[in-house]
Formats: C-alpha cells, structure tokens, sequence
C-alpha cells in the first residue's frame, strides 16, 4: 500500500495536508513532516487543520505556516489526511469532493478515502510517514525529524504506551541521528504548558473518583472558564488519573458547551478502550481512546463505567 500511495503522490502536484480536528502531537507533527517531504519530491504542499497548532507544538519547524481554517478552498489535486479515521474527524468543509489519500494507525482505522493506507501496527502515524520519506528517496532533515520524534514521542507516551519497543526506539534513533534533539522536543511539550493548564488540573483533580481499578476525573464548561482554559488544555490531564497505583483504566470527561460529555479513555493494557469508545461513537487505540456521551455527567459516566464493567478485568 506504501507503494500505491506513492504513486498517487507521484501523479499529482498540489497536496493539502490535514488531520483531526484538536490535532495531536502525532497529528501535527506528522502533517508538517509529511509536507516537508513532499516539497522535497518538488510538490506543492499546505498544512490546513481545523483547529490550527496547539501552544506547545507551535515550536515545530514549518508550524506558523499551518493555516486554521474550518474550509477548503484551494485547488489541491488531492489531500493526504493523516491520523483521521474518517473526513469528519477533520471537521473542514470541502474535502469531500477531493481525491482523498489516507494514512493511519489507529486500530479503529476505517477506509474511508480512495487510496487507504492503515498500519496498526506503527506506533505513531509518523512512523509510517518516515517509511514514506525513505520509499521516495527524501533525506530526513533535522526539521523533518524532529517533528517526526516529536510525534514518536508523544503517540508512545513518553515511550511508556503498550506497543512501544524495539522498533520504535530504533525509529527514535534514526530521528536524533538525522537531526531530531530529544531534550529540545521534550522541553517544549512537556514543560511549555500554560498556567491555565495547570489550574484545570487541579480542579479536575478535585473531582477525582476512585473505584476499585477505575479512577475518573471531569471538568464542567463553567470551571474551564474560571480559569481561561481552552481544549487543547485538556489533552493530557486523564494521565494523572491513570498513574495512581493499581489503576487500570481512567477516563476524563469533558463537558462540552452543548451539555454533552467528551470522554478520554486510558488503560494500562490489560482492557482495550478502543473497543468501548467504539461502542459510543467514537474510536482510538487499545491504550488511548475518545469519544462523545450524553450528558448530565453523572449519566455519562454511569454509561462509561457500566460498558467498562463488562470487561472481566474491571469487575
Ligand atoms: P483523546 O482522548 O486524546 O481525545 O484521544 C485518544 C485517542 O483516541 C487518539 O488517538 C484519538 O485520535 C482517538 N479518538 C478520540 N476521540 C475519537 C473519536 O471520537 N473517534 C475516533 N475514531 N477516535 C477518537
């Protein structure tokens, strides 16, 4: 299938490149690191994201280019979406008459676009980028790599995630020899938080609950104005629930301006919560997964934990 993405991105000569809508660092980092590379195939390429290059990614090379826009308008002859189980995901308008490449590792990947290439076996959507770049004879520059480590670095969990060995340590060698610094790309996510941030930590840590190996947090829309904190403020926060000892899996629900609640889900690996934000809607991987209940909270969750109840390990 890398072979036929190729030879798609071969035929034509202006790309958008998009993801998901509250980008990731993989979905950032793999978007700006796959247009790096197909300017160098002699491409036009732009990055377009919805919700444009949350705070502590904006360190990224090429990342002041990203446009945020809610459309599409330009004349691309196709758009590779990175990291995206479908071209809702992306919440643009005007994909849908595109020639649509896609390019994922979720388990929950779906081929919803023309050329379909999903690997659930990458660690990140960047390492499949990378094995793109090395396919087509591209030099992996240190911009290049370091929003390819940066996405390697965040997708793992700090390279503590279930799936993480020694293929993606060899892949992060790979990146700091070409160029990637792994202290600079640690610094700017982990200690580039803003003070907002830290407040709606505390006050989702006040609201945490335990119940034998769940643990679950949440933040109202009211408590995340009190402290200015925006969206991409809450990405994160669900793993400190998850690090307290003998938890198994732990959510973070977000309650969202229309009353309903977006979930976060993590596990430790002994239970898959992809298979239980797909039940709600939504997807993700084994470990890290999301979606969207019905609100008020206290029916949100009674619905999240009932459905992981189910799971043996839970009970
Ligand atoms: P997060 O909890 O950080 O929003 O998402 C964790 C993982 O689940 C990410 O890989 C993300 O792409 C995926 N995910 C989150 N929400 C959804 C959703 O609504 N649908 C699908 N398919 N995947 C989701």
């Amino acid at each position: 299938m890398l072979q036929e993405v190729l030879k798609h991105i071969e035929q034509r000569q202006r790309f958008l490149l998009t993801s998901h809508a509250r980008p990731d660092g993989d979905a950032v980092g793999s978007a700006l690191a796959c247009c790096q590379v197909l300017r160098s195939m002699g491409k036009q390429a732009e990055v377009v994201l919805r919700d444009g290059v949350p705070r502590i990614y904006q360190p990224l090379p090429f990342a002041d280019s990203v446009i945020a826009a809610d459309r599409i308008n330009g004349k691309y002859e196709a758009a590779i979406i990175l990291e995206c189980d479908s071209i809702q995901r992306t919440r643009l308008q005007g994909l849908e008459d595109r020639f649509l490449i896609s390019i994922d590792h979720h388990v929950s990947g779906k081929p919803f676009a023309h050329v379909n290439w999903i690997d659930p076996h990458a660690v990140a959507t960047a390492e499949m980028v990378y094995r793109l770049a090395r396919e087509a004879h591209v030099p992996i520059s240190p911009e290049i790599a370091t929003c390819l480590y940066t996405a390697v670095l965040t997708d793992t969990g700090s390279f503590m995630f279930e799936g993480t060995n020694e293929h993606t340590f060899a892949l992060a060698r790979e990146l700091v020899l070409a160029g990637a610094d792994p202290a600079r790309c640690a610094r700017n996510v982990y200690f580039g938080h803003s003070t907002a941030k830290m407040r709606l930590l505390g006050s989702a840590l006040s609201n945490l609950h335990r119940e034998g190996p769940l643990a679950w947090i949440w933040v109202t829309h009211e408590q995340m104005d009190s402290v200015g904190a925006k969206e991409e403020d809450c990405e994160g926060l669900v793993n400190y629930a998850l690090s307290i000892q003998d938890v198994e899996v732990a959510i973070f629900f977000r309650e969202l301006p229309d009353g309903r609640f977006r979930a976060s889900l993590r596990s430790k690996g002994t239970l898959n919560v992809a298979s239980v934000a797909e039940h709600f809607g939504g997807g993700g991987h084994t470990c890290a997964s999301g979606c969207s209940v019905d609100g008020p909270l206290s029916v949100a969750v009674a619905k999240v934990v009932a459905q992981l109840r189910l799971h043996p390990s839970v009970q």
